[in-house]
């Protein structure tokens, strides 16, 4: 079973330090919905994961399967099954969207073993029939000029067609009308299972009443601060998030 231990993190961005003291272990079989106020430290996370150069992990731990995630270069961690989708997605120009998932397909596979054509024209074909995405789309640049919907959706077509072991997904739903959260989340609980571990960030819980989360943390200040199961989203829904700093003596 795949697993990703997160312990003690400290994370600063330019001499800030916005993560302090995060700590989680998700294990195949597991979704984790982290949840938090804007600000909070969520997408520092997940870029601090991902090792984005500007996020300085000053101290804490990362492991991945039992090896140290900060002791791997950012495709070794693509490569080991660590999938990252982000709340702003960069544009790569001049690869086309097909190009490019079948690259990242066959990066961790054997020269003997790739993926071939046929098989991936027949896999992207029945992933986008899921999603509902137009056939037009694995032909275009990968993320220019795609709207912020189209962006949500490529990203899990890209997590559809790579099966990561692993998927840290930061607000995948911001920007998504609710047929395309009910097309996303439907994507993601295709892919649940024992070999599959995630960890949805999200700032909203409505997305929760489609991908039905194991674990429930709210995090503020740079780590969790409480955690639950799926019904303590539904209370941070109706009571927002006043009632969990009055409880913890937190001040804003
Ligand atoms: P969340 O995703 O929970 O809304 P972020 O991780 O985006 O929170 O941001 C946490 C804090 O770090 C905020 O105070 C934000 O202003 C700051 N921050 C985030 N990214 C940067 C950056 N690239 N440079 C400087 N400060 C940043
Ligand atoms: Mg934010
Ligand atoms: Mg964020």
């Amino acid at each position: 079973k795949p697993s990703l231990s997160v312990k003690d993190l400290h994370v600063s961005i330019e001499d800030t330090e916005i993560l302090k003291g995060f700590g989680i272990d998700v294990k195949g079989g597991e979704i984790h919905a982290i949840m938090g106020p804007n600000g909070t430290g969520k997408s520092t996370l997940a870029s601090a994961l991902m090792g984005h150069p500007k996020y300085e992990v000053t101290s804490g731990e990362a492991t991945f399967n039992g090896e140290d995630l900060f002791d791997m270069e950012v495709d070794e961690r693509a490569r080991a099954g660590l999938f990252l989708a982000m709340q702003y997605p960069s544009e790569v120009s001049g690869v086309t969207n097909a190009d490019f998932i079948r690259s990242a397909m066959n990066a961790d596979r054997d020269e003997d073993n790739q993926v071939s054509l046929m098989q991936f024209i027949r896999k992207i074909d029945d992933k986008m029939g899921t999603l509902e995405i137009d056939q037009s789309f694995q032909h275009r640049y990968l993320n220019e000029g795609f709207s912020g919907g189209e962006k949500k959706r490529n990203e899990i077509l890209q997590l559809l067609m790579l099966e990561p072991k692993m998927a840290i997904l930061d607000e995948i739903d911001s920007g998504l009308d609710i047929d395309a959260l009910k097309v996303v989340a439907k994507g993601i609980n295709e892919l649940r299972s024992e070999d599959f571990g995630c960890m949805i960030i999200t700032h909203y819980q409505r997305l929760l009443n489609y991908i039905k989360p194991d674990f429930v943390h709210v995090m503020m200040q740079g780590r969790i601060v409480k955690s639950g199961g799926p019904e303590l989203a539904q209370k941070l829904e109706e009571n927002g998030y006043d009632w969990i700093k009055d409880e913890l003596g937190i001040e804003d």
